[in-house]
């Protein structure tokens, strides 16, 4: 047993399907009456139901969510929440949308129930992120975090395989780099071999069968397990190459971890022994980087950088920048290394 900090903020979890219903009750419960709610573009019928629920504790709608958070978009979006004198947020979406909500918050310290819809995780975490002119900055902040986060799975069968397959590999990425993270601790393992278990088990059934809700119920389980590891530990060599891909390359954000993950995994192989075995277990798997690659084509994942977006030249800068300022890892992270894990990314080669 290796000495620990466990510091974990409190979290109120409504989980069910059918729990939006519970969305007035939980705005409520914050002693707001005032809801600004947050959508994409493409989510906004979700948008207009929560409104319709929310009756006379909806204040409006911002349906301008869109990826990675512009600043243009997060001042509009806080404008609008003065001008109709809200006093919290509804999210409701993936990644993208909470975080609009969180760049709200930054500011003005206003609360946000979180309505996730993939499986991505912002919303157990105090991480923000905002875009100013094309270089992305994230930070952490408690004020970020959502008060209250509603999981109903059934807002997630609109979600179609292929976003949800990747989705659920972005979790379970969080996930792994939680078992190896430098200020980890055994719940947080537990947390995360259970998501790993959780969503190993439930993602082939959610792309097979998208109106399995009971697969649904238990992908989403698994996310928020993945979530509240991502928000309660640092990450390594996997994230920090998905942030530099995604960041420089405008590489999708969940298609960047399916690839990366089997590979910054068998890039820490010798590094974390501990973590792979508990990896290879909860995924059913002989070894923890096959498995993650055999678990990504199961699901119909593409397995490859050059059919997701990356130029076949960007290697080697990508290589550079992540190694850079890397984040903490098992492995040190060197330059030669992490081209050779590159490149085997970019070809979509099996870990052997
Ligand atoms: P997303 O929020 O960008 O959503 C992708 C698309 O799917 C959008 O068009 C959205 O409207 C749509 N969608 C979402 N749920 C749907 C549903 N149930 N049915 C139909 N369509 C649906 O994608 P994401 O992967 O959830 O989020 C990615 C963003 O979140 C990135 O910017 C990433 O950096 C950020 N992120 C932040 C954290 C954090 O802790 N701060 C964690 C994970 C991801």
């Amino acid at each position: 047993m290796q000495d620990f900090t466990y510091d974990q903020p409190p979290a109120r979890i409504i989980f069910g399907v059918g729990a939006f219903a519970r969305l007035g009750d939980e705005v409520m419960r914050l002693g707001a009456r005032r809801a600004l709610v947050l959508s994409t573009p493409e989510q906004l019928k979700e948008a207009e139901e929560a409104v319709r629920r929310l009756g006379s504790l909806a204040a409006g709608i911002f349906p301008e969510a869109v990826m990675h958070v512009p600043i243009e978009t997060a001042r509009d979006a806080r404008a609008v929440a003065k001008r109709l004198d809200a006093d919290c947020c509804v999210a409701i979406g993936g990644g993208s949308t909470i975080g609009l909500g969180k760049a709200i918050a930054l500011e003005s310290g206003l609360p946000i129930v979180a309505v996730p819809t993939t499986y991505a995780g912002s919303e157990m975490t105090p991480i923000y992120g905002l875009t100013e002119d094309g270089i992305k900055k994230t930070g952490r902040d408690l004020k970020v975090l959502p008060k209250a986060v509603i999981y109903d799975p059934e807002l997630t069968l609109t979600l179609p395989p292929a976003i949800a397959g990747p989705s659920g590999m972005n979790a379970v990425a969080h996930c792994v780099e939680g078992l190896y993270a430098i200020d980890g601790n055994p719940i947080i393992s537990l947390f995360a071999a259970e998501g790993i278990r959780a969503l190993a088990r439930s993602l082939p059934r959610v792309v097979e069968a998208p109106g399995d809700i009971d697969a649904r119920a238990d992908a989403l389980y698994g996310a928020w397990l993945a979530g509240t590891v991502l928000g309660a530990v640092s990450i390594g060599i996997h994230h920090k190459l998905c942030h530099t891909l995604g960041g420089t390359f405008n590489l999708p954000h969940a298609e960047v971890h399916t690839v990366i993950l089997p590979h910054a995994v068998e890039f820490n192989r010798k590094a974390a022994p501990e973590a792979m075995r508990i990896t290879a277990e909860a995924l059913g798997a002989q070894d923890a980087a096959r498995g993650l690659y055999d678990l990504a084509a199961r699901i119909g994942a593409r397995v490859a950088l050059k059919d997701i977006g990356m130029p076949a030249d960007g290697l080697e800068r990508a290589a550079e920048l992540a190694t850079q300022n890397p984040y903490a890892n098992p492995r040190p992270v060197e330059y030669a290394g992490v081209l050779q894990l590159l490149r085997n990314a970019y070809n979509g080669i099996r870990p052997n």
